[in-house]
């Protein structure tokens, strides 16, 4: 029988800008996924938004548009950031979608039939922003305990969840799965709050006041709670509740969630399923919040860690790698560039780029990049091959616990058992003699060998990194078919193959550009990033008329030379077709002049002149750049000069 593993993301709520915090949830979640997949499961890796409510409503109403088409353009920020970040999910669900409230309708008919599900006059203080009820001894001098804003007494009929009956059940349910709520601290802190009684969840909003929902299957005055909504896309992912019940993906194995959603999922979720009568998932694991160089996320520092920003400074397999690596899963991080930039030396720079570099190195230098058969065995093998296995059966058992810190460090364990092996074995004085060449053989093969394991190991938290490292050690069948299986014994690499060593895989950060960076992150230096929620619907866009204003064209490079005096500057002459210009780039760094020539680049052409460094540039060249390169636009086929671009 197939093994199958179902791991879930919380649904993010699709008004939030997405931030450090959801990418780190999602990476969390796609490591796992991405482990499993090479253990040969057949995974189901589910994200998505959460899309009703009061909020959305309001949002929407303030932008001027339909909630539909504002969740429609929103839910998109999330979607790209996860092809930014090498997510790997199944799929992405929407609670405004079909699928999604056709079980919420059949889920509520069904409880409402079996009497889960009442009638029953409320008063209480209602806070609009935080949507909920608050008793009076809740309220903080009259105001939200949770927002400090002001709230409204209102009576009003609504339907409610029996969660109470659930107590005891679920009291018992916790004491006996150990591993049902994680970490332990988590598990402490819902059952004391399961010490007090428990009361009914009401589930549904009066229409007059909310429209923005699922309407009551039994009672069209009213919409569904935005939570009772939003926890059934787990399930409602799986089809109707028949399909469910069938479904080899429930209950799911793991069900990430950051600590301040606790309690609306092991006690209002696990009721539902337990009233439903669906099982429990096996694990809902709560992690912790970032700080940011030490102080509590705000807006301005969370400019800072903008994800598309961190990536755009040092990629995407970096900031995986760093989140997991950084700080115990589960417990509260600090995210600072200092420690970033440490990792990036110690960790990725030297340790398993050293051992990849220098394998790769001596490769070449002694057999033409070909790796040789093992010949001559060694005291120095053994211990290296056990460690090997050795981590592979923890790393294994640690994934159990979503401990990926210690995985890291596991994993780093047998990349500083490698380094060792090389030191030891010393390559370069056996290359000396004739029969320590044939122990030089053994050594490099074990050697890359050691780097492939590595590779396949690191997949799940850098899976570019590991697709590079293949490549260079010449090895054509990608990460995921070679799978687990292909680590558990020494020896798959096969000799004979060529090896071709490239650029470094992750270059240190010098002290000058490390300098520059920390000095770029100290806070209000930027208030471009993407923290603007709503106004993506008004002054944040353009529309296609001023965007055509640009007149974009295609140019052939007939000349380049450099400009004296300058590092950056290179004198262009350009052919448009019609015409020929003079254009000054700042690429002199990332291009040498002969290599530009015949390159055909797009060219602002309607860009008023300007002088630089005493020439005049009639036009600018795009080109894309992050800190460490730049690289021009262009085409992936031929176009004459002067064709418009758009
Ligand atoms: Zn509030």
């Amino acid at each position: 029988m197939k093994k199958t593993f179902f791991i879930t993301t919380p649904i993010y709520y699709v008004n939030d800008v997405p931030h450090i915090g959801h990418a780190y949830t999602t990476i969390a979640a796609d490591v796992a996924a991405r482990y499993k997949r090479l253990a040969g499961y057949d995974v189901f890796f589910l994200t998505g938004t959460d899309e009703h409510g009061q909020k959305v409503q309001q949002a929407a109403e303030q932008a001027g548009r339909e909630p539909q088409a504002h969740v429609d353009d929103l839910h998109v920020r999330f979607k790209e950031l996860w092809v930014r970040f090498s997510i790997s999910n199944n799929d992405f669900i929407r609670t405004t979608e079909e699928r999604h409230k056709k079980v919420v309708a059949e889920i509520l008919q069904k409880l409402y039939d079996a009497g889960e599900i009442y009638k029953d006059s409320y008063e209480g203080w209602y806070c609009m922003a935080d949507e909920r009820f608050w008793t009076e001894k809740d309220l903080v001098d009259g105001n939200c305990p949770e927002c400090g804003r002001k709230v409204d007494k209102i009576k009003e009929f609504n339907y409610f969840f029996k969660m109470g009956q659930y107590r005891d059940w679920l009291v018992e349910h916790i004491n006996q799965n150990e591993n049902f709520i994680q970490p332990r601290s988590r598990r402490n802190e819902i059952l004391g709050f399961l010490k007090k009684p428990l009361d009914d969840l009401c589930i549904s909003r009066p229409k007059e006041r909310l429209s923005w929902g699922i309407p009551l299957p039994f009672d069209d005055q009213y919409v569904t709670y935005v939570w009772f909504d939003a926890l059934i896309n787990y399930i409602s992912v799986h089809g109707h509740l028949e399909q469910i019940k069938d479904s080899d993906y429930w209950p799911a194995a793991h069900q990430l969630i950051g600590k301040d959603i606790l309690t609306t999922h092991s006690v209002y979720w696990a009721t539902m399923l337990k009233a439903i009568g669906l099982p429990l998932p096996q694990n809902i694991f709560a992690h912790g919040w970032w700080t940011v160089n030490g102080q509590k996320m705000s807006k301005s520092l969370r400019n800072v860690v903008e994800p598309n920003r961190l990536i755009d400074q040092f990629g995407v397999d970096v900031i995986r790698y760093f989140l997991l690596r950084e700080v115990p899963f589960g417990l509260d991080g600090d995210f600072s560039h200092k420690a970033l930039i440490g990792r990036i030396n110690s960790d990725l720079a030297n340790n398993l780029g050293n051992l990849l570099n220098r394998t790769l190195n001596m490769l070449k230098k002694y057999f033409k990049g070909e790796l040789p058969k093992p010949d001559v065995k060694g005291d120095e093998d053994a211990p290296l091959t056990a460690k090997s296995a050795e981590v592979i059966k923890q790393v294994d058992a640690l994934y159990d616990e979503l401990a990926y810190s210690k995985i890291l460090a596991k994993i780093w364990e047998f990349l500083d058992a490698a380094n060792i092996y090389v030191n030891d074995t010393a390559p370069w004085n056996l290359a000396k003699t004739d029969d320590g060449k044939k122990r030089l053989a053994t050594v490099l093969y074990n050697a890359a060998e050691a780097c492939r394991v590595t590779a396949i190991l690191i997949a799940p938290f850098m899976p570019e990194t590991a697709d590079k490292m293949m490549k260079q050690l010449g090895i054509d069948t990608p990460v995921d078919q070679q799978g687990l299986d292909s680590i558990k014994k020494w020896g798959w690499i096969q000799a004979g193959t060529q090896t071709h060593q490239g650029t470094q895989i992750f270059p240190r950060i010098e002290d000058k550009a490390a300098a520059k960076i920390l000095e770029s992150v100290t806070l209000g230096d930027d208030d471009s990033i993407s923290e603007k929620p709503t106004e993506a619907n008004g002054k944040g866009q353009i529309t296609i008329d001023e965007f055509m204003k640009v007149d974009l064209r295609t140019a052939k490079i007939l000349e380049a030379e450099k400009v004296k005096k300058s590092k950056k500057l290179i004198k262009l002459k350009v052919d448009l077709g019609t015409e020929q210009r003079q254009v000054l780039a700042g690429i002199a760094e990332a291009y040498e002049p002969e290599q530009l020539i015949g390159r055909t680049v797009i060219l602002v052409a309607n860009l008023k002149p300007a002088k630089l460094m005493g020439h005049e540039s009639q036009g600018m060249i795009l080109a894309g750049s992050n800190d460490q390169t730049l690289i021009l636009g262009g085409f992936d086929g031929d176009l004459p000069p002067g064709v418009r671009v758009k």
